[in-house]
């Protein structure tokens, strides 16, 4: 049993707000962390301008107590938020220090994080953040005060769908069918933002139920999406037939700045 564990992955996913891994990793983290992986999710600001009516202190407070349920509810190990401010994350050399530190601390072998092109400067600058940390957590010198990694984890980019410069490519798929539920109810946790904030700026906070049950069937719905072409094709060629009528995924796309995995070898880390 024990001989077992030490032989799972340690897995780190950075998103720039308080809900971002959840969203774009909730299922999978699900999955991985049944599957006794130990997996840890990191906010890279601590979230205090995602609100129309509440913010500053009182609001990164209320959304850290929101990321402390949402991870029991996935049964992620943890779920770190660092304090610098939401909506003015820059990719200056004291945050890449915070990035490489997690990533050390947490003994990463996959590490996770948005691609740098996006709408919101925060998820951009993250990317970048963790673009520059990769490779600098094997070098000694850099951030001397926490040991150097001896080998280069897997970094993976979360799906998106910018086109500019590049649209985003499916290395590897994930059913997440089976832990749906799950990842809804990790998302359900964060009520600040899917019952508040972002219905409020999609103007459509009329919409949302005001029953518990009633609008986390709903928020099901919202974030259920339409599977794409590329994604689409990716899942029949990893479940064959099955693929067809998964009906809800996740991908992820390898950085060339980590350890590179052909595709089979990606496919071996994240179980079916
Ligand atoms: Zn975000």
């Amino acid at each position: 049993m024990a001989q077992e564990q030490t032989t799972k992955l340690r897995v780190i996913a950075f998103g720039a707000h308080p809900d971002d891994c959840d969203g774009k990793f909730g299922g999978t983290a699900a999955k991985l962390a049944k599957a006794g992986y130990a997996v840890k999710f990191v906010s890279v600001t601590n979230g205090d301008a995602g609100h129309q009516t509440e913010g500053g202190g009182a609001l990164a407070r209320r959304r850290y107590a929101e990321a402390q349920e949402s991870a029991r509810r996935l049964g992620i190990a943890e779920y770190e938020v660092l304090d610098n401010h939401d909506g003015e994350l820059m990719p200056t050399l004291e945050a890449r220090r915070q990035i490489i530190r997690a990533i050390r601390r947490w003994n990463a072998d996959v590490v996770l994080a948005p691609r740098p092109n996006d709408y919101h400067p925060d998820h951009r600058y993250t990317g970048v953040l963790v673009q520059d940390a990769a490779y600098m957590v094997v070098v000694p010198n850099v951030v001397s005060d926490t040991p150097a990694l001896r080998h280069n984890p897997v970094f993976l980019y979360f799906e998106d769908n910018f086109q500019r410069p590049a649209p985003f490519r499916p290395d590897v798929v994930v059913s997440i069918d089976d832990v749906w539920d799950t990842k809804i109810a990790g998302l359900d946790a964060h009520v600040s933002q899917v019952y508040e904030w972002l219905p409020w700026v999609d103007g459509r906070l009329e919409e949302v139920p005001k029953d518990a049950m009633a609008r986390k069937q709903w928020l099901s719905g919202v974030r259920a999406g339409r599977i794409g072409a590329a994604v689409r094709a990716a899942l029949e060629k990893r479940y064959g037939a099955d693929g067809a009528r998964i009906q809800h995924a996740e991908a992820f796309e390898l950085c060339e700045y980590g350890r590179r995995l052909d595709s089979e070898e990606l496919a071996k880390l994240f179980p079916k």
